[in-house]
């Protein structure tokens, strides 16, 4: 591993202004949160910072607070600490779920919030130093290599899947990210944030290299809401994703007044559905809808060699996890 000095910042302004200075003098910074994942990638050279500037000395950035009707949850937050919130537990179900099925207790203690969601990808060919789009290349190894669980949905010329457990619960949630950089602060719905290789295949997301994501807002939910995540893996613990879904659902009785259903382990991005949650609206979710939902939510889908075996298992998926949460009390 190569060394490098660690500078701990003071507030995100901070965080900023030392990753542009690391740069004007010709040097890489990277910004760190728990570090779970940017540690690993430094060990095997994958990225090589000669500073790391440490966001975890930012104080106040760990709590969740009421707001606007919803919650501000500061982007510092460890994944543990969120997953046993009492109000997220309470009224944004989802998403304690989503964190709470992410990696091991260990991971879950140290491991941020912001950084899960701006964590990259778990791509063998990435993580084992190929010259991929992701490692400043311009080929994609898994088109024509080993895809069993690359995208269906929305790739090209890069095909990763999204790794971020919270990225789907929070898109579900129609979370807003705060970002704060050398120009200061700007507020992007979760769907604006982040983006399809098509826009740039090396990156995940729309965050300039001196940018933080600060903090995560949650607009306040209907009387009737509930909400779920399901996640499908390939062991029962310690790893990401293979298919998962969030949904959200707002019932008045059995019926659905409104959906909104996220796929994980699908696509380069969380992948929203919106024609199955147009679908559900105005509606009582029997079995026949929910198998219905489940077809159209697979539309589109275009597997590569290996993984065609998601499109099945995502329908299952969709579709038990909506009668499950339309039956809940
Ligand atoms: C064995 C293993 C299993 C895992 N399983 C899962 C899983 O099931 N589900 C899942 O979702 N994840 C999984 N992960 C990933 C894990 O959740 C992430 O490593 C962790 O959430 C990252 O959080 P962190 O604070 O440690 O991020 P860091 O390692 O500090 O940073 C991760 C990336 O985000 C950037 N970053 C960090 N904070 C910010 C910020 N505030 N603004 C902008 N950029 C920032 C860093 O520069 C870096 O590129 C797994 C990881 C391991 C090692």
């Amino acid at each position: 591993m190569k060394t490098f000095a660690n500078s701990n910042a003071r507030d995100f302004q901070h965080a900023a202004a030392l990753v542009q200075q690391t740069r004007q003098e010709g040097r890489a910074a990277s910004l760190v949160g728990g570090g779970s994942d940017l540690l690993a990638l430094v060990k095997e050279r994958i990225v090589n910072p000669d500073v790391l500037v440490n966001l975890k000395t930012i104080k106040g950035l760990d709590q969740v607070r009421p707001a606007n009707g919803g919650v501000n949850i500061g982007g510092l937050i460890t994944l543990d600490t969120l997953s046993r919130n009492d109000v997220i537990r309470r009224q944004f179900t989802v998403l304690a779920e989503a964190a709470e099925t992410v990696a091991t207790p260990q991971i879950r203690n140290v491991g941020t919030l912001a950084g899960n969601v701006c964590q990259r990808p778990w791509c063998w060919y990435f993580r084992n130093g190929f010259p991929c789009y992701k490692n400043g290349g311009n080929t994609c190894f898994s088109f024509g290599g080993e895809n069993q669980f690359h995208a269906i949905f929305g790739g090209g010329p890069s095909y990763i899947v999204h790794p971020s457990d919270t990225a789907v619960a929070l898109l579900a949630l129609d979370a807003k990210f705060r970002i704060v950089g050398p120009a200061g602060e700007r507020v992007l719905p979760a769907a604006e944030f982040f983006a399809l290789p098509q826009r740039n295949p090396a990156r995940e997301n729309v965050l300039a290299a001196d940018e933080a994501l600060a903090e995560v807002q949650l607009p306040g939910l209907r009387a009737g809401t509930r909400s779920t995540y399901h996640k499908i893996m390939d062991r029962e613990a310690w790893t990401h994703a293979v298919v998962s879904a969030a949904i959200v659902l707002e019932m008045d009785k059995q019926v659905c007044r409104s959906a909104r259903i996220v796929l994980g382990g699908v696509a380069p991005i969380p992948w929203r559905l919106p024609k199955v949650e147009q679908m559900l609206a105005g509606e009582r979710i029997t079995e026949a809808l929910a198998a219905k939902a489940a077809e159209a939510a697979l539309e589109g889908a275009k597997p590569l060699a290996k993984n065609a075996y998601k499109v099945p298992l995502t329908k299952g998926v969709v579709r038990r996890t909506l009668l499950e949460l339309a039956a809940r009390g």
